[in-house]
């Protein structure tokens, strides 16, 4: 057998949790793919929904949407984004 290690422990975690592989190397794998999300400030869908209802960032959170791409993009791609002339 010539699996990679990680495949036999991924396998092997996946048997335990009634999992499979490919969902815990996908999980484990998605902070190497996208190194820069989520970040201890990127915003949790908690706080999407929040800012939905709510349609107003704190200051601090909104400092935090101007620097990530990846948040501005959430932001702008949630419904709340009716803004006039939006698109
Ligand atoms: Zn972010």
């Amino acid at each position: 057998m010539n699996k990679p290690l990680f495949r036999i422990e991924a396998e092997r975690l996946a048997a335990e949790l009634g999992s499979t592989a490919e969902a815990l190397l996908e999980r484990s794998l998605r902070p190497i793919l996208h190194p820069d999300f989520p970040t201890r400030e990127c915003f949790l869908p908690d706080e999407l929904l929040e800012f939905e209802r709510r349609g107003t960032l704190t200051p601090d959170r909104s400092q935090h949407a101007e620097s990530c791409d990846t948040c501005a993009a959430m932001l702008r791609s949630s419904s709340w984004s009716g803004a006039p002339n939006a698109g």
